[in-house]
């Protein structure tokens, strides 16, 4: 559809994982794609400060936990004293960032999609200035993502260490003795895992009287249970109301959450993680006559079109979950969409999932979101100590649960704790998608020995026939 009025068919502001996406999607349609990105290299948050050196942090600790807890003897594995070196799994993690990142290069050079390098504006809806220029385009794709929302009273600053916000965390120079998250969500117990198992005492101090907002409550008291008896400190339903700084210690000041007397709290490190918010400022969107809705984000329809024509939105910027996964599939969606095709993106069938040990996912409804749309639901459970695998593997915590229409029996969500939650969360997705019933999933034969029977047990449990309890 080259169309030589314009420098680009498609312009993408920003390459994170719903940007990057959008333009090999698009140059593999065949259009001509350009992408701006301000960072120094591509991938976005995801790949550069996100989800990728997360799960390296995550990962490598998990492996140094392993060998200083003792858990292998067990396999007879038998080791001497063992030391940890944080600079080694810095490093590692560096590796893993460098290597992805510079995959994108790749992709973009393989699939011709021009790297404009630089902060991009909008001088009008075609229009879009990179670093002094102007480059004009048919279609422009606003995938500018999110950054941290700061907290008032708790100044962050990475480079001194001692209050950080996630990209500091995943580069403190040493281990803290008393690191204190703020926000009991994803981020905050993610990294605050991996400081715990590296040898952190971990407190968490939450607003709201329980962990991990938004997923289902029978999930968020069993990981609240687990994360306690791995030995972090929960202050649920508290605040933070100021943060001082001396030398090298951080002393808070907290509140109930209700209100009523203070107390302070010293910290050898603060981790602010208590959300994040979208990235629109210096896109000069008034440029446009594009307004923010209420929580600063660009609203968009389900075509991923602003209502500026010409302009459209997806990933982290846009409402719904801030997820890499949720942001490419708008990428795809939206480049398709571009091209004239149909994309579309199930925004009710997107999978959430905590790395932590165990790994907690959910897709879909919760009981309580379920009950609030009016339809009588049924559960079925199963737990992880009677699954033949995690038993085996000594990997106990957890359950599945499955949520179904009472009248219609289709699966309306699935929750689960596990070792590999994660991965087993994708079968549900699947099921979900195809419309399954709990039944469907009843039936359908799963290998054995796996973590994943427990969600065919979940699913004969939601009409009271689970085999192994
Ligand atoms: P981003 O990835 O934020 O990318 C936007 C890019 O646009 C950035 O590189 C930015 O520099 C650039 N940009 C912004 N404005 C401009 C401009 N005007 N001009 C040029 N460039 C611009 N999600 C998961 O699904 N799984 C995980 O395990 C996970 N872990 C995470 C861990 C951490 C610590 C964090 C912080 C986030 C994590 N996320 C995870 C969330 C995930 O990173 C985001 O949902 C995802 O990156 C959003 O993608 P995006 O393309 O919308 O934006
Ligand atoms: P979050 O929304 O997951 O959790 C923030 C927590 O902070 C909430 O529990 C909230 O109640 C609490 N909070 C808010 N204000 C507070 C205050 N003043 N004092 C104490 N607690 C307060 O946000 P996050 O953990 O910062 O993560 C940001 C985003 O990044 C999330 O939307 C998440 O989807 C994404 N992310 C995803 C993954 C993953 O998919 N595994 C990993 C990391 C981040």
């Amino acid at each position: 559809m080259a169309d030589h009025t314009y420098d680009y068919d498609v312009l993408i502001i920003g390459s994170g994982p719903g940007g990057y996406v959008a333009a090999i999607r698009a140059a593999q349609l065949g259009l001509k794609v350009a992408c701006a990105e301000s960072r120094e290299t591509l991938g976005g948050t995801c790949l550069n400060v996100g989800c990728i050196p997360s799960k390296a942090m995550l990962h490598g600790s998990e492996k140094f936990d392993e060998a200083a807890s003792g858990a292998l003897a067990r396999y007879g594995v038998k080791l001497g004293k063992v030391e940890f070196d944080l600079a080694a799994l810095l490093a590692d993690k560096d590796d893993a960032v460098k290597g992805l990142t510079g995959g994108i290069e790749f992709l973009f050079k393989k699939n011709k999609v021009d790297w404009l390098k630089g902060h991009g504006a909008f001088k009008d809806a075609h229009t879009v200035e990179v670093a002094g220029k102007a480059y004009t385009a048919k279609n422009v794709v606003i995938a500018t993502g999110s950054s941290v929302t700061p907290l008032p009273g708790v100044e962050v600053d990475n480079a001194k260490g001692i209050v950080v916000d996630s990209t500091g965390a995943l580069a403190l120079p040493k281990v803290p003795g008393h690191l204190v998250v703020i926000g009991g969500g994803v981020i905050g117990l993610e990294l605050g895992s991996v400081w715990r198992r590296l040898g952190a005492k971990v407190t968490v101090v939450e607003f709201l009287d329980q962990l991990l907002p938004g997923m289902d409550m029978d999930v968020r008291k069993e990981a609240a249970k687990i994360f306690k008896k791995q030995g972090m400190e929960l202050r649920l339903s508290t605040k933070v109301t100021a943060c001082a700084v001396k030398g090298k210690k951080a002393t808070l000041t907290l509140e109930p959450a209700a209100g009523g007397a203070n107390e302070t709290l010293d910290a050898d490190c603060v981790l602010v993680s208590i959300g994040r918010r979208p990235n629109t400022a210096g896109l000069a969107l008034e440029n446009i006559g594009l307004d923010l809705n209420a929580r600063g984000q660009i609203e968009a329809d389900h075509e991923f079109r602003t209502k500026v024509d010409g302009v459209w939105a997806i990933g982290d910027v846009i409402p719904g979950p801030m997820l890499a996964h949720k942001a490419e599939d708008e990428g795809i969606a939206v480049a398709e969409n571009i091209a004239g095709l149909t994309g579309i993106v199930n925004h009710d069938v997107i999978p959430s999932v905590v790395y932590t040990m165990p790994e907690i996912a959910g897709v879909g409804l919760t009981e309580d979101q379920a009950k609030e749309k009016g339809a009588e639901v049924k559960v079925g459970k199963f737990p992880m100590l009677a699954n033949s695998r995690a038993k085996t593997n000594h990997e106990p915590d957890g359950f599945v649960k499955v949520i179904a229409d009472a009248a219609t029996d289709r699966v309306l969500g699935v929750w689960c704790i596990a070792s590999v939650a994660g991965t087993m969360i994708a079968q549900a997705a699947q099921a979900m998608e195809f419309g399954a019933t709990s039944e469907d999933i009843a039936y359908t034969c799963h290998a054995h020995p796996t973590h994943s029977e427990a969600i065919k047990e979940a699913a004969m449990a939601v009409t009271g026939k689970p085999i192994h309890i």
